[in-house]
């Protein structure tokens, strides 16, 4: 995305409507902020981490309104929702397959390239289905001693 290279921070109103458009998505003013903000980089935020950037920009979006909204963009594929857990789920930015590398310590979660992890073997497969992606959070922490 090469917006970033002009607004680290946010998108711009055009390039976010633009984004809304190719996806079917209403552009109303709370979808398109939270577009400016999630598609300003490759990132992986939380509904509450998106909420809180928009308090501070002092945007008047509701948090049942930024919970719909990435639900919306999330079934149309706009964004990616990465589930660690029952109470960690991120929208990712990122639209190319990729892996994922969880920091249980921290709770960060950093991109890993596709070619970086292979799997060797899948299941056997009834023939009235075929695989239509794998991903992989791989979870680490802190080393323990020995
Ligand atoms: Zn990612």
């Amino acid at each position: 995305m090469s917006a970033t290279l002009h607004n680290p921070k946010r998108l711009t109103r055009e390039q976010a409507q633009g984004l809304l458009d190719r996806h079917g998505i209403a552009p109303t003013e709370q979808r398109l902020e939270i577009a400016r903000l999630l598609f300003a980089r490759h990132q992986h935020l939380s509904a509450e981490q998106i909420l809180a950037q928009l308090s501070r920009q002092a945007s008047r979006v509701s948090k049942a309104t930024v919970y719909n909204t990435l639900k919306l963009f999330a079934e149309t594929g706009l964004v990616r929702e990465v589930i660690i857990d029952s109470t960690k789920r991120f929208y990712d930015s990122n639209p190319d397959p990729h892996h994922h590398l969880f920091h249980t310590d921290s709770g960060r979660l950093e991109d890993v390239a596709p070619a970086q992890v292979k799997i060797s073997d899948l299941p056997g497969l009834s023939s009235a289905v075929e695989v239509l992606g794998v991903d992989v959070v791989i979870r680490v922490g802190p080393r323990r001693p020995q």
